[in-house]
């Protein structure tokens, strides 16, 4: 088998607003992700995903060239199921055979960073390109299962005070018997943020787990001061207390606290991974899979975790494709005990291809497909995709122009049929202000508020896009059954 190409593709998929949560990143209004597909002589097609961003938003232009104008044309031709030595030919360059020949690494500059995600992205397709040609799903080839399900909690929690319970409530009632909210700066103070996690705990009692995710904006100090007001809440970690700059400061976090410390979703490679367990920093290891060096290094992490007892609960906040790659590393790693399911809207968890995650008892089964076990929606990746390309391109065609500048006007500007009706005439003007308000004519129709052209912005003229459809044709489960497509699964 050879590689015949390798398509990088950045999909955004805009979150309605009614939706879009908000934290100390902004307002999540896009979810993005860049999709790696490697084409084989047999016909076969990997799929993988490379993040530019531990969150949902980030620009992936960058990425995007990455793949296709430097890393797609050393691979060509080459066996994609030979993993190890497309990871470390990519690793480390023109020096891969000193790394042949020397046994240890030879890291280009960019071992870090950008390079490392785009690695990651390729690296989860060629695993699932392996598992497709064999016929069998990627956990038998990562040494079987070793779990059949595996707890899957819900990772979400924005709200405030007087809220977040309801709030967390809801995750439980999806079947979650963990949750975790977020933390941190986004609060008002370190004591708005303790009083949220004590509203959760009272409002779900002690038998559901609680983790807290403070994005690593707290200073060493806010950090101790959270604890300290929390201990009683019995919470399952502690995640991110203070920037990933700061492993001393993590360190001197957990050296205070009981609460187990939790952290690595930015962190790349097991060479960080080795830094922040020998600085005693961290408790429950969280490598993402389309950041840290995709599935084959995230083996490694899991390993180094493992001998050191310590566990690891991936960050898999990102599309279908980064869960299944945390799954099948999941079912089959003992040291992994934990799975994050987002709760944001997610249109690339929940659409991006036909099967559904679903939840057995507050449990992810093991996927039974080949592979990844993902089959992609087409037609959800072309007008995901079409909202980033340029609308100088030659290549972009009027339909898809049309398509990229309904797109691209807020959800909130957008008529609905409803204000179409009942704001486009204008008032009729008093005898008295008639003839200086307006030189209209009563009942004239004019352009109403939200389809005059923003001041900013690159391309916006409006007319109401309509909402593409998401099929309400039965889909398939990851475990290889049918389950009704219903709609939009984040809150
Ligand atoms: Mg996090």
């Amino acid at each position: 088998m050879k590689i015949t190409a390798i398509r990088a593709t950045w999909l955004r998929a805009p979150i309605p607003a009614e939706h879009a949560h908000v934290s100390d990143f902004g307002r999540n209004d896009t979810f993005n992700m860049c999709l790696v597909e490697i084409e084989t002589d047999v016909g076969l097609i990997g799929l993988g995903e490379a993040k530019a961003a531990v969150g949902n938003l980030g620009n992936y232009a960058a990425m995007v060239t990455l793949i296709r104008e430097e890393m797609a044309p050393v691979l060509i031709g080459r066996d994609p199921r030979d993993i190890t030595g497309i990871w470390e030919t990519l690793y480390n360059g023109s020096r891969a055979h000193y790394a042949t020949r020397e046994g240890r690494t030879f890291p280009t500059m960019g071992r870090r960073g950008l390079a490392l995600c785009a690695i990651s992205g390729i690296d989860i397709a060629c695993w699932d390109l392996l598992g497709r040609s064999l016929g069998q799903p990627v956990w038998r080839l990562l040494g079987g299962k070793y779990r059949e399900r595996i707890p899957a909690y819900a990772s979400g929690g924005w709200a405030p005070v007087g809220a977040i319970g309801k709030q967390m409530t809801q995750y439980v009632e999806r079947g979650h018997r963990a949750v975790k909210l977020r933390v941190g700066l986004q609060d008002k103070s370190v004591d708005d943020s303790a009083a949220r996690v004590r509203e959760v705990r009272e409002t779900l009692g002690p038998d559901v787990g609680i983790m807290v995710d403070a994005h690593g904006t707290w200073s060493v100090r806010q950090a101790q001061r959270f604890a300290r007001k929390v201990e009683d809440c019995d919470l399952g970690w502690l995640e991110e207390p203070v920037s990933a700059e700061n492993l001393a400061g993590q360190a001197e976090v957990r050296a205070s606290t009981d609460i187990p410390i939790a952290a690595g979703e930015s962190e790349q490679t097991r060479f960080a991974f080795r830094d922040m367990i020998e600085a005693r920093a961290v408790d429950v290891c969280q490598p993402d899979v389309a950041i840290a060096g995709g599935i084959t290094e995230t083996q490694r992490i899991a390993a180094l975790a493992a001998a050191h007892e310590l566990t690891v609960a991936p960050h898999l906040w990102g599309s279908a494709i980064l869960f299944a790659a945390g799954l099948h590393l999941a079912v089959s790693t003992p040291c992994v005990n934990l799975l994050e399911f987002s709760r944001g809207h997610n249109p690339l968890l929940n659409d991006l291809v036909e099967e559904r995650v679903e939840l057995e008892d507050g449990h992810v089964l093991a996927p039974a497909a080949p592979g990844l076990g993902l089959t992609l929606r087409r037609d959800f990746v072309e007008i995901r995709k079409a909202l980033n390309q340029p609308l100088g391109d030659a290549a972009c065609t009027a339909s898809r122009k049309r398509r990229i500048r309904r797109a691209l006007v807020p959800r909130s500007l957008r008529p609905t049929r409803e204000t179409e009706r009942t704001s486009t005439r204008v008032p009729v003007p008093s005898a008295a202000t008639r003839t200086t308000t307006s030189s209209r004519k009563p009942n004239q129709r004019v352009r109403s508020v939200a389809s005059r052209r923003p001041s900013t912005g690159t391309a916006a003229t409006i007319c109401q896009p309509r909402p593409r459809a998401i099929s309400t044709a039965r889909a398939k489960t990851w475990s290889g059954g049918a389950a009704r497509r219903a709609g939009p699964r984040s809150g």
